[in-house]
């Protein structure tokens, strides 16, 4: 068996759920009251080029609930394509993750997500509910199969 270690961002707004996702696929729990990314409501920030060396593939992550966090999904992967390249100089494969699709409080309709996910280039989308388990490792999966097959 071959075993290879991949280096995969996850990116998006201040509390769409970046932290529990990460949480929930590494230790396989979410705690409502987890809090590591600080509070507050952080819009996109441009990113240096550090941050993004030697990934092979991203996460941009939006809340279903603020149809401003989609917005901003724009501004990350337009980053993402101008400085996360793989060697051969193509953009990283993005997915694009709807997150708390749980809550009933949702503004984003499903054919708003895929419209966009389209005209911005993501290699998919998927809905996702980090508090019900939904969708997390079949998300990584999705991409993890892009990266391996270039
Ligand atoms: P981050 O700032 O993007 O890292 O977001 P956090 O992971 O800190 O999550 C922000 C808040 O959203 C926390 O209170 C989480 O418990 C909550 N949260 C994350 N994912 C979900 C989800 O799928 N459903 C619901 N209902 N809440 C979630």
């Amino acid at each position: 068996m071959t075993e290879c270690l991949l280096k995969v961002l996850v990116v998006g707004d201040g509390n769409v759920g970046k932290s529990s996702f990460v949480h929930r696929y590494v230790h396989g729990q979410f705690n409502k009251d987890y809090k590591m990314t600080m509070g507050g409501q952080e819009r996109f920030i441009s990113m240096t080029r550090i941050y993004y060396k030697g990934s092979s593939g991203c996460v941009v992550m939006f809340d279903v609930t603020n149809a401003d966090s989609l917005v901003s999904c724009r501004l990350w992967k337009r980053d993402l394509d101008s400085k996360a390249m793989l060697p051969d100089g193509k953009p990283i494969p993005c997915i694009l993750l709807a997150n708390k699709c749980d809550l009933s409080a949702r503004t984003v309709s499903a054919e708003c997500i895929s419209k966009f996910s389209e005209e911005n280039g993501f290699l998919a989308w998927m809905e996702t509910s980090v508090k019900d388990n939904k969708n997390i490792s079949e998300s990584i999966r999705r991409l993890v199969e892009e990266i391996l097959s270039f």
